[in-house]
């Protein structure tokens, strides 16, 4: 088989919940969109259901559906996207709490499904979803009166905690929902790192359970190891790949895997990035291909049967970092080829 095996370690995932819930002042909720940032938001949702996780969050109505059939009827699922045209009977079917995201998503809510829950989602700063304070100020009333499960706002610098923009949303959030008897949300992972003061009563980490920064102290929940398929010497001078942008300084040996950029392994990572055998780093030769990736295991000595790209030796935020991106665009590229594997279920 030449397949690669996607390992997701569920035991991982669940120990970064419960370690965030422990730093957590308020309900730890888990943020499970896009298909759990690739992890399989069904093993990952299922797992913390055990652990003790009530709340979720996704990004839209269809993920949320998909969702309910997962957690069963008590937990709480909350669709970031709000209440689009055509979300009206899945959202009232699959008891979906959308929170909404302006004047008219409250219209489109308050006509299709009155009565049923919902949550707000203010804009604090970041400009990219929820009502802004003015017009906030002009539905709040008549907001609040139909008793909104939510209140929550999203932060935009919380991996960076030092970064002046968060206590700036923190009074922003603050001087929009003061006195306000309704649970409130800012917190992503990042948030709950930072201080309690950003905790209030729901926090939404996505991240940190799936090992990612700025959770630094975070257990690595993926390995992904690629088989070798063949192995070939070069005499120096021989090159390796599309534009021989690999040239053989020595007799070298070549180990050539069976994954490539159309498999998520970014094609820019190529230059800074090897693969392991055990410990041993094995350096990327030449451009990444589709399918393919040519590895220099001159100095391992022998031949592996597979080589590993993610693992404890090598996680997501340094991959993210040889790619000039974020541990969450590593995950969320993981490809669809990969053999999924879920250990700890
Ligand atoms: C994705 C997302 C989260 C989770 O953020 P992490 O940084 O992954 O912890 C929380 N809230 C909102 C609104 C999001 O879009």
């Amino acid at each position: 088989m030449s397949t690669a095996t996607l390992t997701i370690d569920l035991d991982a995932i669940a120990a970064n919940w419960r370690a965030l819930d422990a730093a957590n002042t308020g309900e730890t909720a888990a943020v499970v969109k896009a298909d759990a940032y690739g992890l399989g938001a069904t093993r990952v949702a299922r797992r913390l259901m055990r652990e003790g996780a009530r709340s979720f969050f996704v990004a839209i109505a269809e993920e949320g559906a998909a969702l309910r059939e997962v957690v069963g009827p008590e937990a709480a699922i909350y669709v970031f996207s709000g209440h689009m045209p055509g979300d009206a009977d899945m959202i009232a079917d699959c008891h979906l709490v959308p929170m909404i995201n302006s004047v008219d998503q409250m219209i489109r809510q308050a006509e299709a499904l009155p009565g049923h829950g919902f949550g707000i989602q203010l804009d604090s700063g970041m400009n990219r979803l929820g009502m802004e304070p003015a017009e906030w100020q002009a539905v709040r009333e008549i907001a609040l009166a139909q008793g909104p499960r939510l209140i929550m706002s999203h932060l935009a610098c919380a991996d960076e905690a030092d970064h002046a923009m968060n206590a700036q949303q923190l009074h922003a959030f603050r001087d929009m929902t003061e006195g306000l008897d309704v649970p409130l949300s800012l917190a992503n992972t990042g948030g709950i790192l930072m201080h309690r003061d950003y905790h209030f009563d729901l926090a939404r980490p996505g991240i940190g359970l799936y090992g990612g920064a700025p959770f630094t102290d975070a257990r690595p929940a993926v390995t992904l190891d690629i088989p070798v398929i063949q192995c070939r010497d070069l005499q120096e001078g021989e090159t390796v790949g599309y534009g021989n942008a690999f040239v053989a300084a020595r007799p070298t040996r070549i180990a050539t895997v069976s994954a490539g950029y159309a498999d998520g392994i970014l094609r820019g990572m190529g230059p800074r990035t090897s693969l392991y055998a055990e410990d041993t780093p094995c350096p990327i030769a030449g451009r990444i291909s589709m399918d393919l990736i040519g590895v220099d295991i001159t100095d391992l000595g022998h031949d592996p049967s597979s080589l590993r790209l993610l693992g404890p030796e090598q996680g997501i935020d340094v991959l993210a970092g040889n790619a000039d991106t974020i541990g969450y665009e590593i995950l969320t590229s993981l490809g669809a080829r990969y053999t999924r594997r879920h250990i700890g279920a």
